[in-house]
């Protein structure tokens, strides 16, 4: 059985030479990321411009993903590492510079007007937790609840709801520029906290511009959730600051929940952040994370993704074929059964305003039809991927062929659940189409003769609806 859940994994120093970044896409990368949170983006464009020279060589397509920064603040930059214990007192300063052991420079202006006394903030990945105690002129003096050591230049979590800042921030709009001018295939984006805010980045829709990944992680997001996903090509779980924003028992039930109304509105979820943590050093991961994974699979989630453990883990390579077998193993118990039965009441949304009633019908009708006949696949033939993603909500058991004439349409589909994409030179007539991608399919392995499957497509080469199923015997 082939991978349903398809694997990200950040790209920086421990993977930016291209010996490992060929293993980490043969062992199973899917989608690559670009944290635009650290290095400079002419080194991101270049490494773009490797990954799409390499994936051609392997002759696996790839999707790439730049992760926009969004409002994040920073910490001025400590000259040495510093150990944090409990009770210590400290005084948080607005500006710039660095850092010293009592006296900590926050990058953000409005700090002492926007943070109140009793506010809690959280260094780093969260594990320093500070609560503010007092408000002074030039300062705010914040306690020491949570310990550890801060280094470099960490990232300072502020409750999103008192931040002025929204995303994206006119840096972020920089940088996304950029990175579509040079054709990325996905845009993350940080701290959203409403439908307004992923408007904002006023892309056009895909294929022609990225796929917009929406990442949940702040309270906000949470609480105007479904009008993000609808607005978003697809969403981030990310917990890595969703949990500082909320209590961490929370965060399991909102992982399920928000992938589970990612499933019902025809988006890939992501999975994110501390998912084979340990593997930054250690050969194996914990029980917990490889439970940590395989339940994320159970979820329903698309994608699960790889942040520290391949930027600056020890063997990059060695942590993607790990996830890769947790995910196929849990593929393999996955139950496929009811996902369908669940969303007979949901119904597709395209982007605001677009119908997409026709697809919602035709879907469902593919999913049904290939259940009763047991297909051996089901074959979609799509410009832009939305029919792609449209029938993965499904999460049927027979694997999902995805044939599209667009290269970027090939590659936004790395990130779908259980979808191979495969790259067609045109789409014609739906009978010529059709014989053409069932020949592709069995000269790549996917199909045999004599296999009944389930084809969704358009009836003609110019209108562009998803208006046809067919129940073919492979010729
Ligand atoms: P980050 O996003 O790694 O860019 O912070 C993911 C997360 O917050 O979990
Ligand atoms: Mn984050």
């Amino acid at each position: 059985m082939k991978r349903r859940t398809k694997i990200i994994a950040t790209i920086g120093p421990a993977c930016s030479d291209s010996t490992t970044l060929k293993s980490m896409i043969e062992a199973g990368m899917d989608v690559a990321r670009l944290n635009l949170s650290h290095g400079d983006v002419e080194d991101h464009i270049t490494r773009l411009h490797q990954l799409r020279e390499i994936a051609d060589a392997v002759g696996r397509p790839l999707g790439v993903m730049a992760d926009l920064p969004g409002p994040k603040v920073r910490l001025g930059m400590f000259e040495e590492p510093l150990m944090l214990s409990i009770n210590d007192e400290i005084l948080l300063e607005p500006g710039e510079g660095p850092s010293k052991p009592d006296r900590f420079m926050v990058g953000y202006e409005s700090l002492l007007s926007d943070v109140h006394t009793g506010d809690r903030l959280a260094i780093g990945d969260g594990t320093i937790v500070l609560d503010v105690v007092e408000h002074l002129d030039s300062a705010l003096k914040a306690r020491v609840m949570f310990g550890g050591t801060v280094q470099g230049r960490p990232g300072l979590h502020i409750p999103s709801d008192r931040l002025k800042l929204t995303t994206p921030t006119a840096d972020d709009l920089r940088l996304l520029d950029a990175m579509v001018e040079n054709d990325v295939d996905m845009i993350a984006l940080s701290f959203v906290r409403s439908a307004h805010d992923v408007r904002r980045v006023g892309l056009e829709p895909t294929p022609r511009g990225p796929l917009v990944v929406a990442k949940i992680e702040t309270r906000a997001a949470v609480e105007n959730l479904d009008g993000i996903i609808t607005e978003s090509g697809a969403i981030m779980v990310a917990r890595g600051d969703l949990g500082t924003e909320c209590s961490i028992e929370d965060l399991p039930h909102l992982q399920k929940k928000i992938i589970s109304r990612c499933i019902a509105l025809g988006r890939p979820a992501i999975t994110a952040t501390q998912m084979l943590e340990s593997m930054i050093t250690a050969p194996a991961p914990t029980r917990a994370e490889a439970s940590d994974v395989a339940n994320a699979v159970f979820d329903g989630t698309s994608a699960v993704m790889l942040s520290a453990e391949t930027a600056i883990g020890q063997d990059p390579a060695h942590v993607v074929a790990t996830m890769a077998r947790i995910a196929l193993h849990a593929d393999q118990e996955f139950n496929y059964d009811h996902w369908g039965k669940d969303l007979q009441r949901e119904h597709l949304v395209e982007r605001q305003g677009t119908d997409s009633a026709v697809t919602d019908t035709m879907t469902m009708a593919t999913w049904q039809a290939a259940r009763e006949i047991n297909a051996k696949a089901i074959v979609c033939i799509s410009r832009s991927g939305f029919t792609v993603r449209a029938i993965a909500r499904f999460r049927p058991e027979a694997p999902i062929l995805g044939f599209s004439p667009e290269e970027r349409t090939i590659r936004q589909l790395t990130m779908s659940w259980g979808a191979t994409p495969i790259k067609i030179d045109r789409i014609d007539d739906n009978v010529t189409t059709v014989h053409k991608v069932l020949e592709l399919a069995k000269s790549l392995g996917h199909l045999r003769t004599g296999d009944v499957v389930a084809v969704l497509g358009g009836s003609s080469a110019t209108i562009g609806a998803t208006d046809t199923l067919r129940m073919v015997r492979c010729p």
